[in-house]
């Protein structure tokens, strides 16, 4: 069935090991982070064998499907809990991030009543304004995590590059690192996880700019796609093409490059724009918005270039391809993180691990 999209667990497990290896060096772990392929198995067990201690998602139902695959690593929730998932959550994860003071307390709850025991992650917003904790709020969510007897605090960490595109420095590394001393102190006792981020975090392992204090990461994209999108780079060292969508392709022929007639909206609402190169070859691979976020493919073949989609055709120049595809055939693409995370969550797509 076409489109899929090929997995080569090698390869994760590779990237996992290499991002494992340079994040040991400074004495930084690595947890593993597996909601940008909906959590499948044999991805995520590659990332176990490349050195991730723990597995995080941002879905209770992809952890739930991590522990019915039989995973017995510690499991995570990324996202901050839903007060209407604590029952499932508890049911499932080992722990979870939060930020909210009483999503604690009514965590400890649900714990209590199941009989277990939870970690937490708390979350500091060092500037980037997506989830978290100010610094002058922590010393009291380390009091509530005090008063509970089911919720142990693991450790603090932080998100950035996610919704406000901040970049991480030493500076609000260092800002996190307040935040878990002031954590500890209204804990009462020591907090041992530093956790400095995601992908975006790397760079400063890299440039040994990170501080001494933050000894985890949590990391998706780097280990799947070998791509830092904060700086719009690879990552030296990692693959970039453990996940490759293959589409059919469905027509090829030769049409002029700008469309003829009165031009109003597209499919989608937006008045396309085409500049006029003449007549060239095209062709139509059976795939769409429906499937991928289009401008997250990147075609294989240098000879060709991304035209445009609608829900469900792609159109593509191929007048420059020494060999161009042919109806039948395949076209290959690398993609970004929206267009795995697309693409692993369409049920029109196949997936097969190679
Ligand atoms: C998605 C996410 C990560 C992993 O991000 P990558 O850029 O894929 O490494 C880490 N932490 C949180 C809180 C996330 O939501």
């Amino acid at each position: 069935m076409y489109p899929r999209l090929l997995i080569d667990p090698a390869k994760v497990r590779e990237n996992a090991a290499e991002v494992v290896r340079r994040a040991g060096k400074l004495g930084i772990g690595v947890f593993g982070v597996t909601k940008g392929f909906c959590a499948d198995p044999v991805v995520a067990r590659a990332m176990v064998e490349g050195g991730c201690s723990l597995l995080m998602d941002s879905r209770v139902k992809n952890l739930r499907r991590l522990r019915e695959a039989g995973f017995t690593e510690p499991l995570m929730l990324l996202r901050i809990p839903m007060l209407s998932e604590l029952e499932e959550l508890v049911e499932v994860a080992d722990g979870t991030v939060v930020s909210m003071p009483e999503t604690v307390l009514a965590l400890e709850k649900a714990a209590s009543t199941a009989g277990k025991t939870l970690d937490v992650m708390v979350m500091a917003d060092v500037g980037d304004l997506r989830e978290g904790l100010w610094p002058d709020e922590m010393e009291a969510m380390g009091r509530t995590l005090a008063s509970c007897k089911r919720i142990r605090c693991m450790g603090v960490g932080t998100n950035i590059g996610c919704f406000g595109g901040v970049l991480p420095t030493p500076q609000n590394m260092a800002l996190l690192v307040e935040c878990r001393d002031r954590l500890a102190s209204g804990l009462g006792r020591p907090v041992e996880l530093v956790s400095g981020g995601a992908t975006s975090s790397i760079e400063l392992v890299d440039n040994a700019q990170m501080p001494r204090e933050v000894n985890n990461l949590r990391v998706g994209e780097a280990i799947l796609l070998g791509f830092n999108t904060g700086r719009m780079q690879a990552i030296p060292g990692l693959h970039r093409d453990a996940f490759v969508l293959e589409a059919e392709v469905v027509e090829v022929r030769v049409k002029p490059s700008k469309p003829i007639g009165l031009i109003g909206a597209d499919a989608f609402g937006k008045v396309p724009v085409f500049e006029d190169r003449g007549r060239r070859l095209r062709a139509i691979a059976a795939v769409g918005k429906q499937d991928a976020k289009i401008d997250g493919l990147t075609p294989l073949d240098p000879g060709i270039t991304v035209l445009g989609a609608s829900s469900d055709h792609l159109t593509l120049d191929v007048e420059d391809c020494t060999t161009p595809p042919v109806l039948g055939g395949f076209v290959r693409f690398t993609l970004d993180y929206g267009a795995m995370l697309a693409l692993t969550t369409s049920s029109y797509v196949e997936k097969i691990c190679v």
